[in-house]
């Protein structure tokens, strides 16, 4: 079955990643920018990091026939720095109209602090200012429901947004249904620790259904696991789903949701022609 797992990190992850993915029938990946792992010094160490996600993370991924999309944003851990981020976010629309690029993200929260929403406001604003989609990073553990609750406050109170063109991340049992209720989509993630396991995910998708929700391996540099969506679509066949319900929550539904932004420009998987590799300007 091909899929998409529309959150990982590919900048933390090898070559030989894109090559399992790859074979595990993954036809496309959308990469939100977020934390290095360290706090970055200047709107300049963020330019540089646009431009290995909006340039080269396509060509390594094209090497595999997957196809690469991503979202900008500063995240929501170097928003305490608010005069940083300001400068991010005055830099961003130079990227926006990059192939690939589907809008800002994954902006949200980390401790519910002050500046975090100032700077998610300002992010939010950014979006709407130019009319891109948007994918929300949601809190850790017990920061996670009330951080929810403020992200989600922010975002009704605001009349310009379009829900339908707005992704909240990481849900688990006790945000999900606030976040579809609201009219947002809602996106499970697939952890080997915290936020969701293949189980709860499937669990939840019997619970709501598949409509607006999508799954994800949120893939990165800790510890997490690339092919985590090949295990949630064992999992909904171990149980007896239907080969159209799983079509429809790991494929269809991301497709569906990408194909709001200007700069989703997927070529179907039939169609689809590896780059050459290596390329000889890679040669190592
Ligand atoms: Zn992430």
């Amino acid at each position: 079955m091909y899929y998409i797992d529309p959150h990982i990190h590919m900048v933390s992850r090898t070559t030989d990643d894109y090559e399992s993915l790859a074979k595990m029938g993954c036809v496309a990946v959308s990469e939100p920018a977020f934390w290095a792992g360290f706090d970055r010094g200047s709107a300049d160490g963020f330019r540089d990091y646009f431009r290995q996600l909006t340039e080269f993370e396509q060509r390594r991924s094209g090497w595999y026939g997957i196809s690469h999309f991503t979202w900008l944003c500063i995240n929501a851990k170097e928003a305490e720095n608010v005069r940083l981020s300001r400068e991010v976010i005055a830099m961003i629309p130079e990227f926006l109209d990059k192939p690939g690029v589907l809008g800002i993200g994954e902006i949200g929260l980390n401790k519910n602090t002050k500046n975090e929403a100032i700077i998610f406001l300002e992010h939010v604003d950014l979006a709407v200012r130019t009319g891109e989609q948007i994918l929300i990073h949601t809190p850790h553990l017990e920061d996670k429901y009330p951080g929810t609750r403020m992200i989600l406050d922010m975002l009704t109170d605001d009349s310009r947004l379009d829900r339908g063109r707005v992704l909240v991340d990481h849900v688990e049992e006790h945000t999900i249904r606030h976040v579809l209720e609201d009219g947002f989509w809602a996106g499970m993630t697939l952890y080997p620790v915290s936020k969701c396991t293949p189980e709860r995910a499937v669990d939840m998708v019997e619970m709501y259904g598949p409509e607006r929700l999508l799954v994800n391996s949120a893939g990165d540099w800790g510890p997490s696991k690339p092919s985590a969506v090949p295990d949630f679509i064992l999992e909904l066949r171990k149980r007896g789903h239907s080969e159209s319900l799983i079509r429809r929550v790991v494929y269809e539904n991301p497709l569906t949701f990408f194909s709001q932004s200007r700069g989703f420009n997927f070529t179907p998987p039939d169609a689809v022609v590896a780059t050459e590799f290596p390329p000889s300007s890679f040669a190592r």
